[in-house]
Formats: C-alpha cells, sequence, structure tokens
C-alpha cells in the first residue's frame, strides 16, 4: 500500500504538502475522525482525497454543489482516479452504473448530494459497498448562522450511527468560533480532533480604495494591472450586476453577469464558461462562487461593500488558488455606509445586532491605517507577528488627519438642521451648505441664512463626503433608514462639546495605479516569466486549451497555469524531466507527456 507523500508524488505529481494536509492525512487514514477549517485555497481537497487513496474501500464524499459534481470528477479521473458521483442531473443509466462501480468496489471516491442520504435507497446502497471514509464538504452548510444553510445537512449527524467504524472528516472555510462551534456539535464530531490552518493566503494583494467613478476604477485596474485575465467582480445587486457586465463588454473585456435572477441553464452557461475559458469575467451576486476551485483566478474585485469580513474573505479567497500572484480590490464609499447602515436596520432584534457587529468589523477593515491582513487574520483569532508588506496600506501607509474641526462642522451643521427648523437632510445637502453653495434646494429652504452656511471652504466635495463617510463608519453619525437622512448619535456630543478628538485617515487624492513590485512579495512562486519562457507560456497555453476543448474539460483540469509556467520556464527536454515538475503526476505524464514535449520542440 501507498503511504500518503507517495500518493502526493505519484498522482498529484506534487512535491510537499501544504501546512496542516500532512497531519490531517495521517488522522483520517488511521481511522480519526477530524475537523478541518482551512481558508479557501487551502487544499482542503486533498485532506479527504489521498485518505481514501490510501485506506482500502470507497471514499464518500458530500458535497451541495451538484452543478460542479462532474467537473471535480473529471479532474479526478486526468489524475487516473476512479472517481463517480450521484446526484439529481443524472439519467437512470448513469445512475446505475456508478452504484454499480461502487458496490463492486471499482471507485476511490464517490461523490453525493446530501440529499441523496435521506432515501432509504441511498443508505442500503451504501450497506452493499466498503466505506473507507465519510467526507462533508463545505460542513457549514450545517449552520445555521451562515447564508447556505442546508436543512439535508442536518441528516448527516445520523452516518456516525450506522456506520460507526468509518472516519468522517467534515471540511469548511468558514471558521469564526461561533460557526466552528456549532458545526462541530451538530455533526456530533465534538470528539474528533479539530484542526486549524493559518488562514493566512500571502500570494493575495489586498487593497481596498475609496470609491469615485467605481466604473472608471474598475477599468482602470483591470486594464492596468490584470489585462486577459480571469476574475470575479462581486455587486450587490441583479441590476447592477447586468449593468457592469454589459460595460466591461462594451470596453472590450469579456464579461459574463451571474445572478439568481438569471434562468438555471443561463447560469450553468456562464458559470460552465467561467471554468473552461481562459480570461473570462464574471460579474455577479454572491450567488456565485461556492465551490468553484478554478485555480488561475487572477483578482477579485468588490464595486460594493460585503456584509461581513467573513464573506469578503470567503469571496477574495477564490482568487490565487494556485499560489500564484492575484489580487483582491475593493472600491467602496460613502453610500455603501449609509446603504449598510440601513440594511442593518432591519428584521429582528438579534439580527440587527449581529449585521451591526458585522458591519462595523467591515468597517474598520476598510477604514483601517495598519495592515489589512494583520487585521483579517485577527478577526479569525489568527496572529501575524508583522506588518504583511503586500497589502494597500503597508505599501503606502496612508496619513492620518486631526478632523476634529471639520467633524464638528458637519455635526453641528446636522445639529442646527434639527433644532432650528426640525429639518433632516442627506449628505448631499449638508455639504452644499458648509460649501456655500447657492443651489435651488439650499435656496429653497433658505439654508443660505444659517450660520454654518460656507464655513466648510476650506474641503471640497469628495473630502467632505470622505469626512463623513468615516464619522459614519465610527459611529460618530447615524442614517435614518427611510430616507437616508443624517442623524446625530450619542457619540456625537462629545465631538461637538470639544471633548473627543477625531482622527480620520486621509483617502489617497486618486485611486493609486502603482502595481506592487512583482505583487505578492512573499509568494515562493511571485516571479514573473523570464522573456524567453513567455511564448512557449503561449504555445502550451494554446496546446491546453484545444486538448481541454476536446475532452470537454475545464483547461485547469490538462494542466494549472503554474504548472505551465514550471515547463516553460525549465524546458525538459525528456519524460523523466517533465515528470519532475510540480503537477505533473503519473496519469497525467502517461497521458500527455509525449505532447507537451512536442509542443516544446515546436
Ligand atoms: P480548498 O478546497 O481548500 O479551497 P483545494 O483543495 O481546491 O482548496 O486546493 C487549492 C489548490 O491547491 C488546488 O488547485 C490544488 O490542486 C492545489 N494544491 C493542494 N495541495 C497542494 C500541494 N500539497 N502542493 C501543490 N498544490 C496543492
Ligand atoms: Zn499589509
Amino acid at each position: 500500500m501507498d503511504t500518503p507523500i507517495e500518493v502526493l508524488h505519484r498522482v498529484f505529481g506534487y512535491d510537499s504538502f501544504r501546512e496542516g494536509q500532512q497531519e490531517i492525512i495521517e488522522h483520517v487514514v488511521q481511522g480519526g475522525d477530524a475537523l478541518v477549517l482551512m481558508p479557501t485555497g487551502g487544499g482542503k481537497s486533498l485532506c479527504y482525497q489521498i485518505p481514501a487513496l490510501v485506506r482500502p474501500g470507497v471514499g464518500v464524499v458530500i458535497s451541495p454543489l451538484i452543478a460542479l459534481m462532474q467537473d471535480q470528477v473529471d479532474a479526478l479521473r486526468a489524475l487516473g482516479v476512479r472517481a463517480g458521483f450521484l446526484n439529481s442531473t443524472q439519467g437512470i443509466d448513469e445512475r446505475q452504473a456508478v452504484e454499480a462501480a461502487f458496490v463492486g468496489g471499482e471507485l476511490d471516491l464517490l461523490y453525493l448530494a446530501p440529499e441523496r442520504l435521506r432515501a432509504d435507497s441511498t443508505l442500503r446502497l451504501l450497506d452493499r459497498g466498503d466505506i473507507s471514509l465519510f467526507a462533508i464538504d463545505e460542513a457549514h452548510c450545517v449552520s445555521q448562522w451562515g447564508h447556505d444553510f442546508r436543512p439535508d445537512y442536518l441528516a448527516l449527524s445520523g452516518l456516525h450511527e450506522r456506520w460507526p467504524e468509518v472516519p468522517r472528516i467534515a471540511l469548511t472555510a468558514t471558521a469564526t468560533p461561533a460557526t466552528h462551534a456549532e458545526i462541530s456539535s451538530r455533526l456530533g464530531l465534538d470528539q474528533a480532533r479539530h484542526f486549524v490552518a493559518g488562514f493566512d493566503r500571502p500570494n493575495i494583494h489586498y487593497r481596498i480604495t475609496a470609491k469615485s467613478e467605481p466604473k472608471r476604477q474598475l477599468l482602470e485596474f483591470l486594464r492596468t494591472e490584470h489585462p486577459g485575465d480571469a476574475g470575479i467582480v462581486y455587486c450587490l445587486s441583479r441590476s447592477s450586476v447586468e449593468k457592469i457586465a454589459e460595460f466591461l463588454a462594451d470596453n472590450g473585456i469579456p464579461a459574463v453577469p451571474y445572478h439568481a435572477g438569471l434562468d438555471a441553464a443561463t447560469r450553468a452557461a456562464h458559470q460552465s464558461r467561467f471554468l473552461r475559458e481562459d480570461g473570462l469575467i464574471v460579474v455577479a451576486t454572491i450567488a456565485f462562487g461556492m465551490g468553484i476551485d478554478k485555480p488561475d483566478v487572477r483578482f477579485v474585485a468588490h464595486l460594493d461593500l460585503p456584509k461581513s469580513v467573513e464573506g469578503y474573505y470567503q469571496e477574495t479567497g477564490r482568487a490565487g488558488r494556485d499560489g500564484l500572484p492575484a489580487t483582491a480590490w475593493m472600491a467602496y464609499g460613502l453610500q455603501d455606509v449609509v446603504q449598510h447602515r440601513r440594511l442593518a436596520l432591519e428584521g429582528d432584534e438579534a439580527h440587527r445586532r449581529r449585521q451591526v457587529l458585522h458591519l462595523d468589523a467591515m468597517l474598520a477593515l476598510c477604514e483601517t491605517a495598519g495592515c489589512r491582513r494583520v487585521m483579517l487574520l485577527d478577526y479569525f483569532g489568527q496572529e501575524l507577528d508583522k506588518p504583511c508588506g503586500n497589502c494597500d496600506t503597508c505599501q503606502a501607509p496612508p496619513e492620518s488627519w486631526d478632523a476634529t474641526v471639520p467633524a464638528q462642522k458637519v455635526l453641528s451643521t446636522v445639529l442646527r438642521l434639527a433644532r432650528e427648523r426640525r429639518q433632516k437632510f442627506g449628505v448631499g445637502q449638508i455639504v452644499d451648505i458648509l460649501l456655500g453653495k447657492k443651489t435651488a434646494k439650499v435656496l429653497q429652504h433658505g439654508h443660505d441664512a444659517l450660520t454654518v452656511f460656507g464655513v466648510g471652504t476650506e474641503l471640497g466635495n469628495t473630502e467632505w463626503h470622505g469626512v463623513v463617510r468615516q464619522l459614519l463608519a465610527q459611529g460618530l453619525l447615524a442614517v435614518e433608514p427611510a430616507h437616508g437622512a443624517l442623524v446625530l448619535t450619542d457619540a456625537s456630543a462629545d465631538v461637538l462639546r470639544g471633548q473627543r478628538e477625531v482622527r480620520l485617515r486621509r483617502d489617497a487624492p486618486r485611486p493609486t495605479r502603482s502595481r506592487p513590485s512583482g505583487g505578492g512579495g512573499s509568494s515562493r512562486q511571485a516571479v514573473e516569466l523570464p522573456a524567453e519562457a513567455a511564448p512557449v507560456f503561449e504555445r502550451l497555453r494554446a496546446w491546453r486549451a484545444a486538448t481541454a476543448k476536446e475532452q470537454g474539460v475545464p483547461a485547469y483540469v490538462i494542466f494549472h497555469d503554474a504548472t505551465l509556467r514550471e515547463i516553460a520556464t525549465l524546458a525538459p527536454s525528456s519524460l523523466a524531466e517533465l515528470g519532475k515538475v510540480s503537477g505533473v503526476g503519473e496519469n497525467k505524464l502517461a497521458k500527455y507527456g509525449e505532447q507537451v514535449l512536442e509542443t516544446l520542440a515546436s
């Protein structure tokens, strides 16, 4: 029988385990139960795939991602692993063939949709085979706290009673203490060993920029930093998804929309194109992305503020799974804060309190003058010993300034309108008053007679919006849910009385253009291709695209970008040399080795 490291080399073609993998794999190989918390892109799949290959019997993987099962199974088959799946998308013949293979011991891995386990027939089928382990993927789906709650997952606690001797491994990338505890208790994994991997993704560059003209900013970001790259752009609403996708396409950038309002066939088609084509952008609501394990997503852009740091980290984590440099970029502005503060006022008391906590953490991340990565990891209870050097605030530390007087001007305008006029207004009117603009609306309300009229000419319109945004973020101002009018908070009084200093972060006058030198500073693979290797890489990519198309699988199922880059750089001249490249396992070497060498020689 092969050892785990032998399987890693032979089947997957990788040199070494990533952090945490080996311990987890050995524990499960020996029959232990495990609960695994690992960030998106951390390498969870190997943690059950290798034990399933090492232990006798079939590894049963429970996954909610029905639309992706075919690709997952294709990727395993390309490695020479005997894999199959059972879900509602199959015809009877196909299902029976998979069932027969399972019972006959001709499978290494069987993927199952969770609802299958509710059917008695499935349980009886499983009884007839030899099971090596149960892997419960996306285990946070048992959690009432997450967005992806699936009642079917609750039934999974029954697995242990029916098959007490079969080890279970549950995996998730959602790792706040509350979710962790809930997964553990709902799946009956209190006795299991808990593995919490480091949540850092060093190859991802984080950047959060002040939103002024989002479309133009996005376009500039894509053109200067990611031309021709695949990526995801997240928006909050369906209509902005449609608009942005159209805008990008109009500007010659291939992009497709994805949201829950599109019919299932269109969604599936767009997802499939994203997985199969090189360099396509998906503009999406958060409905897109769970389980998308495309390794070469080069950027994730947010045009609206995510609802929580957890959501942000999961979404941005979809970038750069292959370990090459990737960018998490977000444009965020005053309207985001207003909108979220309003959303956070909906629902029952407990819900509201939770929303506010989530939002405050998210805003703190946006407004921080410190290292973003330090703050992100701290949110997951992990420590980074020094600033990362690969986020915007590390590379261009923002200045902070004493904004006490400007803050007082804003607050006192709000106060005067309320006291003297019994009026409330949104940010636009407040700023016009401060700037002394005699707009129709100002004149109509006689606001030019207020003592604060024109007292704020030391800042421009954009700066005032920045001040209001940060006051909202710090809770020194609030918005009314109904009309978005600004109102004072308890904390405002201290500022007005001069008992509290207000320090704000100076927004960059312009969106930063500079590309951090070399991207992921701390990433081992962050090297650019040498000049002579670039055309070779392009030839290999063309070969890969043709091969993938012929076989009807995503390009990355053939080889990852990282593997092609290494091949282009090393230019191996024999099969033996090619076999040493990371990502070239036994099966792929036999299947594609000659073709790759020919492509190199051509
Ligand atoms: P997760 O499910 O945790 O998001 P995956 O299991 O999809 O992550 O792995 C992310 C990527 O890293 C995949 O492309 C996988 O092939 C690659 N990978 C995983 N483990 C290793 C390893 N030990 N060496 C090299 N690449 C690895
Ligand atoms: Zn940093």
